[in-house]
C-alpha cells in the first residue's frame, strides 16, 4: 500500500455492471474489448494479406524505417488518445459512451480497457496508421500490444514496483490517475506535452485543482 495512489479498495456499488467494480471491468474488457481488438488485428492483417496497405516486407529492405516507425508509433498513439478522448469528453459521447470508463474514480488495472463498445473501435482505431505507412507486422503487433498494456499500466493504480525495499520501475500514471479524479484535465498522456499547451494539465497540487475546477464550471456553464 506504500505507493498505491488511492487507499480505497475497489468499489461494490450498484453503479456497476454486476454490482461489483472489478467484475464490471473484467466484463467490459473482455466481452468489448477483445472482440474489438481483435477485429482490428484481422482487418489490418486481411488487408496486408491481400496487399490492400503498404508494407515493410522485411527489415533489411529500409533498417532506418524499421527503427524509426517504432518511434512514431509511440507518438501517433499519444497524439491519437489525446484527440479521441477530447471527442469523448464532448458531453452528448460522455453521456452516452465515456461515462463507462468514467464509474471507475479510484482505478485498478482492469479499468483501463473497461470501455463501452464506441470507445474501444474508437481507442484501437489509431492502428489506421499502418494503413497509409508502410509497416512490418512487428510494428503492428507492437502497436496492437502497447495500446492493451499501455492501459493496464496506466490504471494500475500505484506509481513504482518496490523489489527488496527498494523503489524500481514505474508501475502507473499519476497523470491519468488524476483525470479519473477531475474528469476534465489530464486528457493526454506526458509524451506529447498537449495537456500543457491547452491549459488542462493538472499536476497533483491544490493550485491546479482550483484551476481545473473552474476550468470545468466554465465548460459546464457552456452546456
Ligand atoms: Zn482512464
Ligand atoms: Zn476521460
Amino acid at each position: 500500500m506504500r505507493l498505491k495512489y488511492d487507499f480505497r479498495p475497489m468499489e461494490k456499488s450498484t453503479r456497476f455492471t454486476f454490482g461489483d467494480q472489478v467484475r464490471d471491468n473484467m466484463f467490459w474488457t473482455l466481452a468489448s474489448g477483445v472482440p474489438i481488438w481483435s477485429a482490428w488485428s484481422v482487418l489490418y492483417f486481411y488487408a496486408a494479406a491481400n496487399g490492400w496497405v503498404p508494407k515493410l516486407d522485411s527489415v533489411s529492405a529500409s533498417p532506418t524505417w524499421f527503427v524509426l516507425m517504432f518511434f512514431v508509433i509511440r507518438f501517433w498513439q499519444s497524439f491519437h488518445f489525446y484527440w479521441i478522448h477530447r471527442l469523448i469528453h464532448v458531453p452528448w459521447l460522455f453521456k452516452h459512451v465515456h461515462y463507462l470508463h468514467h464509474r471507475n474514480v479510484n482505478v485498478g488495472p482492469w479499468s483501463g480497457l473497461s470501455m463501452h463498445p464506441v470507445e474501444h473501435i474508437l481507442y484501437y482505431s489509431g492502428v489506421l496508421i499502418h494503413f497509409l505507412l508502410p509497416s512490418h507486422p512487428i510494428h503492428v503487433l507492437f502497436h496492437l500490444f502497447a495500446l492493451n498494456l499501455g492501459a493496464v499500466y496506466s490504471h494500475s493504480g500505484f506509481d513504482k514496483i518496490i523489489l527488496r525495499d527498494k523503489k524500481t520501475m514505474k508501475a502507473g500514471s499519476f497523470h491519468h490517475q488524476l483525470h479519473h479524479r477531475h474528469f476534465e484535465c489530464n486528457y493526454g498522456s506526458e509524451e506529447i506535452p498537449l495537456d500543457r499547451w491547452y491549459g488542462s494539465f493538472h499536476n497533483g497540487t491544490s493550485t491546479a485543482s482550483k484551476r481545473i475546477r473552474a476550468r470545468k464550471k466554465l465548460i459546464f456553464s457552456r452546456r
